[in-house]
């Protein structure tokens, strides 16, 4: 039976640009209606992430009454015309850019560099600070039941970011990866799911506190604001005397002349991360004798977005549950997003 899909609906809008006080106000928009080969996605769960709180504070596209939010589960609960009726019911959990399925840089799989589809939840369309949103099986990944709303909601996002970096660089089992800014959110699913995928793993953190969980995310060495030697003493101990087989840059500018320098001849720098902007030094010498590879990696893909919820429903992933507050508490979300004193994610619930 298809549930009533009400004309209206209660979102969290961007109420002024800035500080995260008072930044979201309750508003009430009108229900999207599902176009040709599109369905409606009734959420059940919104990640609140860094990007949202840059589009907050005006560093990004939104503007006031904008409907942030890109870290979306729920139910299918209508469809458009066109051959996608067989998912209304199914619950999903979403890409956070919407391609178009169609262009040169879809055709090649690179789907989050597509530029022609509907785009960005949060910034080219309406987000899922809200009660619906459209979306459609470009973007969308049928949910098992054992993966919850929360988990699902954050899987693009806050681990298929780290899968994506992963697989640019190319890694097989046995080889072995540094991972900086392992103590925040993106770089803590990679290693967990670095370890899922059989590779062998130096984190690295600014965070003294963090180090206990890390090394229980199942890091093999776990390194405070490491030098040069200390990253190259842990490569020897886990057999790669002549430097790591990749970073995966999470931190950025107080990392990256470390992390280049830690490789070995071909190694991969995968720069998914710039949380500290600078301009990076890219040692030119360095690059070019020893054959180096400097790769950015944006998000995850719909085929990224599949693979972590077949590790989490298979028990290969155990990502962390993020806490849940009501959507009407967004403004209280980013406070602590600003002042990183949420452990884990958030999400919101409509
Ligand atoms: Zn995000
Ligand atoms: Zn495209």
């Amino acid at each position: 039976m298809t549930p009533t899909v009400p004309d209206t609906m209660n979102v969290a809008a961007l109420a002024q640009l800035g500080p995260a006080d008072a930044a979201f106000e309750a508003v009430v928009r009108p229900v999207p209606r599902p176009g040709p080969g599109e369905f409606l996605v009734k959420i059940a769960a919104c990640g609140v992430c860094g990007h949202d709180a840059l589009a907050r504070r005006g560093e990004l596209a939104a503007t006031v009454g904008d409907v942030l939010g890109h870290e979306i589960a729920g139910v299918v609960v209508a469809a458009g015309s066109g051959d996608v009726a067989d998912w209304v019911g199914r619950r999903v959990a979403l890409v956070q850019r919407r391609p178009c399925g169609q262009c040169p840089d879809c055709a090649r799989g690179a789907t989050s560099q597509c530029r022609r589809g509907p785009g960005f939840y949060g910034d080219d369309l309406p987000g899922g600070y809200a009660e619906y949103v459209l979306a459609d099986p470009l973007n969308a990944v049928r949910l098992p039941d054992g993966v919850a709303d929360e988990v699902a909601a954050v899987a693009s996002c806050g681990i298929g970011t780290g899968l994506h970096a992963l697989r640019k660089a190319r890694l097989e089992a046995g080889d072995v990866v540094v991972i900086t800014g392992a103590g925040g959110g993106v770089g803590f699913n990679a290693v967990r799911t670095a370890k899922a995928l059989g590779l062998g793993v130096i984190a690295c953190t600014g965070d003294d506190a963090k180090v206990a969980s890390i090394v229980e995310a199942g890091a093999d060495r776990v390194l405070v604001r490491p030098d040069v030697a200390a990253v190259r003493g842990c490569a020897r101990d886990l057999d790669r005397p002549r430097g790591v087989d990749a970073v995966i840059e999470v931190t950025g500018g107080p990392t990256f002349a470390t992390s280049l320098r830690v490789l070995r001849p071909e190694g991969r720098l995968v720069l998914v991360g710039n949380t500290v902007p600078a301009d990076l030094a890219i040692a030119p010498g360095l690059t070019i004798v020893k054959e180096l590879q400097v790769i950015g990696s944006a998000h995850a893909t719909r085929a990224d977005l599949q693979e972590v919820i077949d590790m989490i429903d298979t028990k290969r992933l155990d990502p962390i549950r993020p806490r849940r507050l009501p959507m009407s508490e967004a403004s209280t979300a980013h406070a602590a997003l600003d002042e990183r004193t949420a452990t884990g994610r958030t999400v919101l619930v409509p």
